[in-house]
């Protein structure tokens, strides 16, 4: 989200940008997963709008059908009373970036594993040892860890950088046969294991055979059992929550865990973004100014513009 905001600042500016993703697909934790038949959001679960610029980008979203509000139901099917509106990318969460990686140039299975500066600019080295460049800045939009491996040379970004601090998060897709769940379709903070289940086929847009489960254990939890195996992970998650709900014994069609190795934002930065202008390289990422999506596109989008600025 980040760095694709960015991206769209400097393209929208005239100047020629290329993004290079370590994953087969763009998204980063804005992801949504397929487990067979069916898609789950497993990072963000929806996004939320404070700034004038994100509320643009998100009427641009409705607009073209990328995007919709989501009122989740409470118990006896009411809706949750929620302190901002709810608004989900359709078919999944992936489609909220779809707008900002178009004219975007992007490369996927792309890890950079070292990043250094010449006298014709940037140079980025991959995993295979092939070498992109010379870019004359770049826009770093990686987690805070990753940021501190390949800048940490950069003492004036780097020292802020150890402030932040992210924890890991379990998620776990649950695909049942049959409607299972009671009648809510959200229960957070349900125990110190459980942060979040929600059943992710009562989003709009989504296909609805049977219940599409989606669970986020607990930071605390999730810290404990980073190494643990992941199906043993699912089981124990989807075990807690039948426990939680009181839900009859019930075996999953299919069930996948997948780990956010650096997931929630615990301690940000409280800064918008990191530039050097002497190195012509900045920082961003939702962890520099809070920990949602929404601060993610807003740092991406002001570090985009201070970058243009200091290339003219
Ligand atoms: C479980 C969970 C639930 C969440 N729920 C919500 C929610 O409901 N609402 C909300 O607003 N936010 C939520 N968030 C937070 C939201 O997902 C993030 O704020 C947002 O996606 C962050 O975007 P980003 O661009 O800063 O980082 P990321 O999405 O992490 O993007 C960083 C990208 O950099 C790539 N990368 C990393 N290192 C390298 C490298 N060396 N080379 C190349 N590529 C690299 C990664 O693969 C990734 O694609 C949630 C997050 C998680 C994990």
């Amino acid at each position: 989200m980040a760095g694709l905001s960015a991206a769209r600042v400097l393209r929208r500016a005239g100047c020629y940008v290329e993004v290079f993703e370590q994953d087969r697909i763009i998204g980063g934790r804005m992801a949504t997963m397929r487990l067979g038949t069916a898609s789950f959001d497993t990072g963000a679960q929806y996004v939320t709008v404070r700034s004038s610029s994100f509320q643009k980008y998100v009427d641009e979203l409705v607009g073209s059908g990328y995007a919709t509000a989501w009122a989740p139901r409470g118990l006896n099917g009411e809706a949750t009373p929620t302190m901002q509106q709810w608004f989900v990318g359709t078919p999944g969460m992936s489609s909220i970036l779809r707008p900002l990686a178009e004219s975007v140039r992007i490369h996927t299975s792309r890890r950079v594993h070292t990043m250094k500066r010449g006298d014709k600019g940037w140079n980025l080295w991959f995993e295979d040892e092939s070498r992109a460049g010379p870019f004359h800045a770049v826009v770093c939009a990686v987690p805070a860890r990753e940021a501190l491996l390949l800048l940490g040379r950069i003492e004036k970004l780097a020292d802020p950088i150890t402030r932040v601090r992210m924890s890991p998060c379990w998620a776990v897709m649950v695909r049942l046969d049959s409607k299972l769940l009671p009648d809510k379709d959200v229960y957070s903070d349900m125990s110190e294991v459980i942060r979040w289940v929600s059943r992710n086929n009562a989003k709009p847009g989504r296909a609805s055979k049977g219940d599409q489960v989606l669970i986020h254990a607990s930071p605390a939890w999730s810290r404990e059992t980073e190494d643990a195996d992941p199906e043993a992970v699912a089981e124990d998650l989807w075990a807690e929550v039948s426990h939680a709900l009181g839900l009859p014994p019930t075996r999953p069609a299919q069930m996948s865990a997948y780990l956010w190795k650096h997931g929630l934002v615990e301690t940000s930065l409280g800064e918008t973004f990191l530039f050097s202008s002497e190195d012509m390289v900045g920082v961003t990422g939702d962890w520099c100014l809070g920990r949602m999506a929404e601060h993610a596109f807003d740092s991406g989008a002001r570090l985009g513009k201070v970058v243009m600025d200091a290339l003219e």
